[in-house]
């Protein structure tokens, strides 16, 4: 059984008199888990759908509709799948306690990563959950497989009774579903002859396996279970290296690379990134694979687009990591808009100095370095990625909070241009600001 959160307005939903409440129990007698089911079940031009009003009335609804009319319904979000793994590089064992309980979740949730694109483990599976899979043709899934060998991936998953990945990926794949992998690499235990041997096993799954990205390993001062070794520039390195090898093989055989590092293995190798079309459809950039190349391929496209911004004074905030990348593109946007852009960069005082990834920024860090700014700047620009849905920083502070206590207008943004673009300029400076969809 599922429930219905909104009905659309003058939705079929409506017209039927399904209310918020309603309990959707099955769709043409089968019945209903979960939204895929109710997704997949209700593509059909006829159905009858056996629900539960929120007084308790039973009803058959029959429907006959012409082409598939959205029904206009809005499901109750669906119970998130946990993780039984407990992999000492886990983010979320790295945070510090005190969050917000939502961030505490670890999903490992095959429909997740089918609908949304999160990666899952497949170590939860059951055999219906695979039978769904092959069913309803989920392709393509987001997997985390770390290591095909099986025993190095009970240890990287810490984990014994996780089951063979290869064999689950085999059955899918025989089955017609693909998927975008992704291994984080920790030094001494995947980075050598398993990360050679898994390519391996991937790339003999043929077309079923679409790309493969390599993350580094990265803990924070709160990662209390790591027991490995840190990734250092030695290690980035071999495992550029591989990749290369591996990416050779992979353009001579499929047109395209397969294998990708993600941008913070190549900074940590101190390697230049690579240009946007080594991405070819960026398929891993919410995995950091390509993110640098897009931001820098997005200024350039748009740039000659700003408006004149004479002497405005523009902050520009930013991580550690991004900050030596930074220069270049806002020499770029100022010699296009003659505005004076200022980098400032701040350091991450929640997860410690060795997060340096801009979108883990807090309120309390952005509030540090923006406080004592006012006189020198016209208004900041913040990563619009250290904002949720809600518009709360990770440390719960809300955006309207931090804009309350700094003296200049801060503006989340995700590429320069989706602000900028909003700036009208007079001769007493910007006149108005308006945010700009990206
Ligand atoms: S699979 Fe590992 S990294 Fe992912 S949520 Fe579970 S414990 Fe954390």
């Amino acid at each position: 059984m599922i429930r219905v959160l909104r009905v659309a307005p003058d939705s079929l939903a409506e017209q039927l008199g399904i209310l918020p409440g309603t309990e959707l129990c099955a769709v043409n007698g089968r019945e209903l888990d979960d939204f895929l089911d109710w997704e997949f079940l209700t593509a059909d031009e006829d159905l009858s759908i056996e629900a539960r009003l929120p007084g308790g009335d039973e009803i058959i609804f029959d429907i006959e509709r012409t082409g598939v009319e959205p029904m206009g319904i809005e499901l109750e979000p669906p119970h998130i799948r946990r993780c039984a793994n407990r992999c000492e590089f886990c983010f979320i064992e790295g945070l510090p306690k005190g969050l917000r309980r939502s961030l505490y979740v670890r999903d490992d949730d095959y429909r997740l990563s089918f609908a949304y694109g999160n990666f899952a483990t497949l170590s939860n599976m059951k055999g219906r959950d695979v039978a769904r899979i092959l069913e309803y043709r989920l392709s393509p899934l987001y997997i985390s497989v770390h290591a095909t060998p099986w025993e190095q991936r009970k240890l990287l998953l810490n984990n014994p009774r996780v089951p063979n990945i290869l064999e689950q990926l085999t059955v899918l794949a025989s089955g017609g579903i693909q998927f975008h992998c992704q291994m984080v690499i920790v030094p001494e235990l995947n980075d050598g002859d398993v990360l050679e041997q898994s390519l391996s096993d991937l790339w003999r799954l043929g077309d079923a396996v679409l790309s493969v990205a390599l993350v580094p390993v990265g803990v924070t001062q709160f990662s209390h279970l790591y027991t490995g070794a840190s990734m250092d520039s030695a290690n980035a390195n071999r495992i550029l290296e591989r990749i290369e090898h591996w990416e050779e093989r992979a353009l001579a055989d499929r047109e395209d690379r397969w294998v990708y590092g993600s941008d913070e293995l190549y900074l940590l190798a101190q390697r230049d990134l690579p240009i946007a079309e080594h991405y070819g459809d960026f398929v891993q950039i919410e995995n950091g694979v390509g993110a640098v190349a897009a931001l820098r391929a997005r200024v350039h496209a748009g740039v000659s687009e700003l408006p004149r911004l004479d002497g405005l004074r523009i902050g520009v905030v930013t991580g550690t990591s991004m900050a030596p990348l930074m220069p270049e593109l806002l020499e770029k946007l100022s010699v296009a808009t003659g505005a004076y852009f200022q980098l400032i960069i701040a350091e991450n005082s929640l997860f410690g100095p060795t997060t340096t990834t801009a979108g883990l920024l807090t309120g309390a860090d952005l509030r540090r370095v923006l406080a004592a700014r006012g006189a020198d700047l016209d208004f900041a620009l913040i990563p619009a990625e250290c904002l949720n849905d809600d518009n709360l920083f990770l440390d719960d502070e809300s955006f309207s909070d931090l804009c309350s206590v700094i003296s200049i207008p801060i503006f989340p943004s995700y590429d320069f241009l989706d602000v900028l673009r909003g700036v009208s300029l007079q001769a007493n400076g910007f006149s108005s600001l308006v945010k700009v969809a990206s």
